[in-house]
């Protein structure tokens, strides 16, 4: 018996204990405040009702990282220690599900770092470990800006942020979503290939990788015309290198029209679909509209939301994001916070100015920052990792 096989039947007890205590939203704490980043969306309602789902649970021993809720500033040296990938293994679609490789369902909670060519101060190892060691980050994902002065001005210096925080993940043993952070990518569908073939070949063998093959597309393209078109090559560029890993596919009006998608899904394996939302804007229409879709079956993944307003501005939405981590914790879905970012904006989780190398303590951290770090702890603790 392989020792991962022995560890797995011994863990088996575990497990179950852990499904049967597993929940969320206990976080008592929080606070309000101002605006954040990406565009504008909209979009319109339905409705639907839910299933509940166990959760995976084989406790890893975490470092030890606050007293009294205060952060210790620890060594940055505890690389080679358990994380979420060694835990769960590569990650696939089951249905409207997302599982490891033991076929446990799992639910993960991280950051998404800001457009590349505008906050690439923060894409670091230093920042990565700090968001595993204290924000207990099971995934992260780096935002390729390509439009905008980034990739497709400048293809190898933000190839080469993006290959930073990869890499970073691997050795932090997160998980890690390469992101082509693109409104119009059907524009840019040779570049997009050209990258991703480029991605599968450094680092499909890892199951640490995600591809994100288009962030955004906007309201003027057609699921049928535009993204599915464009998604069946890149995906097929991808496959042809790396057979496995998870490709996860953007909707039209901002990735939330995932209602459409579902009754036209891509034929091709371990395909996910981004659901994005920011919890000023949208409300309880969007979740109505992902429940069509995750009741058609089709495994949504929640790659981008920010606490505030989708336009950039506004309250952080306290109320709003609980309902949101409610369905999204009722649903098994994975989550990434926009952003990791010191831009004077109600999204970024630090302050203008804040350090680039980690170690931030709460006078750093903005009002979602702190907001959403006790979410992604929360997180953690349901889910026995922390
Ligand atoms: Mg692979």
């Amino acid at each position: 018996m392989k020792l991962s096989r022995l560890l797995f039947v011994l863990g088996l007890p575990l497990l179950i204990a852990g499904c049967a205590t597993w929940k969320f939203g206990s976080k008592d704490a929080a606070q309000p405040s101002p605006s954040a980043q990406p565009t504008a969306r909209s979009s319109s309602p339905d409705g639907a009702s839910p299933a509940v789902i166990k959760s995976s649970a084989v406790a890893p021993a975490a470092p030890q990282t606050s007293v009294a809720g205060q952060p210790v500033i620890l060594p940055l040296d505890f690389t080679a220690s358990l994380g979420s990938v060694r835990r769960h293994g590569r990650l696939y679609t089951v249905g409207n599900r997302i599982v490891g490789e033991q076929g446990l369902p799992v639910s993960l909670a991280g950051n998404s770092f800001f457009w590349s060519q505008w906050q690439s101060h923060f894409y670091s190892a230093e920042v990565v470990k700090w968001l595993k060691l204290d924000w207990k980050a099971s995934l992260v994902r780096a935002a390729m800006g390509v439009e905008g002065g980034g990739y497709l001005e400048h293809p190898q210096e933000e190839q080469a942020r993006i290959c930073t925080l990869v890499e970073a993940a691997i050795a932090a043993d997160l998980y890690v979503i390469i992101d082509w952070h693109d409104h119009h990518a059907h524009q840019h569908t040779a570049q997009a290939v050209a990258f991703f073939e480029t991605m599968a070949r450094k680092y499909g063998k890892y199951p640490n990788v995600l591809y994100e093959i288009f962030n955004e597309p906007m309201q003027d393209v057609t699921w049928p015309n535009d993204v599915k078109p464009y998604a069946e090559k890149v995906v097929a560029a991808i496959r042809a290198i790396d057979p496995d890993n998870m490709i996860i596919v953007g909707s039209p009006t901002w990735s939330q029209d995932v209602d459409v998608v579902a009754d036209d899904p891509i034929k091709a394996k371990n395909i996910a679909y981004s659901l994005h939302f920011y919890a000023g804007t949208h409300k309880q229409w969007l979740r109505d509209k992902a429940l069509k879709a995750l009741h058609k079956g089709l495994p949504l993944f929640v790659t981008e939301w920010g606490t505030c307003n989708a336009d950039g501005n506004g309250d952080v939405d306290e109320a709003s994001v609980r309902e949101w981590m409610d369905f999204m914790q009722q649903w098994g879905l994975s989550h990434c916070n926009w952003a990791v970012s010191d831009k004077d904006e109600a999204a970024s989780i630090v302050k203008p100015g804040t350090s680039v190398q980690g170690h931030w303590v709460e006078d750093d951290l903005t009002t979602s920052g702190r907001l959403v770090r006790e979410w992604m702890r929360s997180w953690a603790a349901a889910s026995g990792a922390l």
